[in-house]
């Protein structure tokens, strides 16, 4: 409340004085109002930084009530050296216009705020004190903050899209020289048939410019008898890699390779690969050619010795010794041989030509394992076998004769060869669904796993079947297998090492 010390001059002026005085106490509470209610933390600090007033809002900012703060120091709460500089600066410089200070409210984290301080004069111009407000930026500089890291981290990422943009330009720009220098050709086509890409080798097999030719489909393509001969094989459902040898032309066989390109479950084209076999190609008709001349040459003079051997052997060029009888029984024994040998390469080398013939006619398959098992009666004994050959009745098929006797002779053979005396062997012949089946059971030696995949690959021999049995060429087979399979069938095998082993084949029965 405002004091009042004038003395009473007259009524009017009294009257006059009260309605001031009335005045001025509004206008007191209409202040006192107006710094109660103030949003914004506010204080009024004496000379000597001692807080003297403060509105709740600064009692809310600081977490100390007015009884609490009133009477000390701004240190409290901004610490000596910011407390004394606020005050120097004040009182020295003039006002402070939102500098930011580290406010350390009563038992509360920091804030930051920025502060505002106005000198407050006598009537004579001296300081006398400064009022004191504060604005709370703690959450626009936490905002600030995490906006300034989001930004940071944004810059980093472009950065980082930036460089792997450059690697994986870098990438592909590899990836196109490999391609470009490949030694093999590659074409791309995607899902619609519409090629997307070749490499200069390709133009180089196909005798073509690609530009013109991407974007076109294997159909629009199949005018030039190179691409013709790929129409089939992407026209076919591939589901991962196809491999197959075509001949373009006469100077030209390649090996191609179509591979389903697909992105996680979704099939997005094909990938061929055609890699030049040409000269191995050239080589192998060569080595073919040269193993049917030596086989065929060979084949002859050992006709005659046979033939001579025989004569000699029956006593049509006189009588001989038992001594010589056994010599010329053993130079008989090996040119049988080194003539089945002959004829396994001969036929090898038709098989490889394509000239492997077949003569159809109604065969008897039982006849001829009876007529085996006769044959190879002497063997049996000697090794003391125990054969066993249980038959269905089948239908009289029509097969060529000789070609399935060198077969079943072939699995009878080795199922013979690799029992170790006293073994069994179990022969079945019979009906399956729509086929005749035949199988050939030991208890022999049986193939190793490791072996097992190239069993019937040319001139392969196990090693197991090596140590018991040195003589053989690992064609028989071979040669089978390609019997079987000319004839529509199909042939498989089941062993185990040191147990035995069961050869199948399978026929079909056709109308
Ligand atoms: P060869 O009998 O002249 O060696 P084959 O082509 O008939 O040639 O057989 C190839 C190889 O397969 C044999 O050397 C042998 O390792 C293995 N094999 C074939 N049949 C049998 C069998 N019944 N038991 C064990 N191994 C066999």
């Amino acid at each position: 409340m405002v004091k009042n010390s004038l003395k009473r001059e007259n009524p009017d002026q009294e009257r006059k004085i009260a309605v001031l005085l009335e005045d001025l106490s509004l206008l007191e509470d209409y202040v006192h109002d107006l710094f109660t209610f103030y949003p914004l933390p506010v204080c009024f600090v004496s000379l000597s930084g001692i807080i003297l007033e403060l509105n709740p809002a600064f009692e809310e900012i600081s977490n100390f009530s007015s009884q609490e703060i009133i009477g000390e120091k701004i240190s409290k709460i901004f610490g000596k050296k910011e407390g004394n500089e606020i005050i120097r600066k004040t009182v020295l410089e003039g006002p402070i216009l939102g500098e930011e200070k580290t406010l350390f409210p009563n038992q509360k984290p920091p804030l930051i705020v920025q502060i505002f301080t106005k000198p407050r004069e006598d009537e004579e111009g001296r300081v006398i004190g400064f009022f004191l407000g504060l604005f709370d930026v703690t959450k626009i500089k936490i905002t600030e903050e995490t906006l300034k890291k989001t930004q940071n981290k944004l810059l980093q990422f472009l950065e980082d899209l930036e460089i792997a943009r450059k690697r994986a330009e870098e990438e592909k720009e590899k990836t196109f020289d490999i391609i470009n220098n490949f030694a093999d050709g590659i074409l791309v086509f995607d899902e619609e048939k519409r090629l997307t890409l070749l490499n200069p080798k390709v133009e180089e097999f196909f005798r073509c410019r690609g530009q013109g030719l991407i974007g076109k489909t294997i159909w629009e393509l199949s005018s030039s008898p190179y691409f013709s001969s790929l129409v089939d094989l992407l026209g076919r459902e591939i589901r991962e890699v196809s491999r197959e040898e075509l001949s373009f032309g006469e100077n030209l066989v390649l090996e191609v390779i179509s591979v389903a390109l697909k992105s996680g479950n979704k099939k997005t084209g094909n990938l061929i690969i055609l890699h030049d076999v040409t000269r191995e190609k050239t080589v192998e008709k060569l080595k073919t050619e040269f193993v049917s001349l030596s086989a065929h040459q060979l084949r002859t003079p050992l006709s005659a010795i046979k033939w001579t051997l025989k004569m000699l052997l029956e006593g049509d060029l006189g009588e001989i010794t038992p001594e010589q009888r056994e010599y010329l029984e053993k130079i008989y024994q090996s040119n049988e041989r080194m003539i089945n040998l002959i004829n396994d390469l001969l036929n090898v080398t038709r098989i490889e030509e394509g000239r492997y013939i077949f003569t159809l006619s109604p065969t008897d398959l039982e006849k001829i394992v009876e007529n085996f098992l006769v044959f190879y009666k002497d063997e049996i004994k000697k090794k003391n076998l125990s054969v066993d050959f249980s038959k269905e009745k089948i239908p009289v098929l029509n097969l060529d004769q000789e070609k399935i006797s060198l077969a079943i002779q072939n699995l009878l053979e080795n199922a013979i060869k690799y029992t170790l005396p006293g073994g069994k062997i179990k022969i079945f012949l019979g009906q399956k669904e729509g086929n005749v089946f035949f199988s050939v059971q030991d208890s022999g030696i049986g193939i190793p796993e490791s072996q097992k995949e190239r069993i019937f690959t040319k001139f392969f021999r196990g090693a197991n079947a090596i140590r018991i049995e040195t003589e053989g060429s690992g064609l028989g087979l071979f040669i089978t297998k390609n019997i079987i399979e000319a004839h529509g069938g199909k042939i498989w095998f089941e062993s185990k090492e040191g147990k035995g082993s069961t050869f199948y084949f399978t026929l079909p029965i056709k109308p």
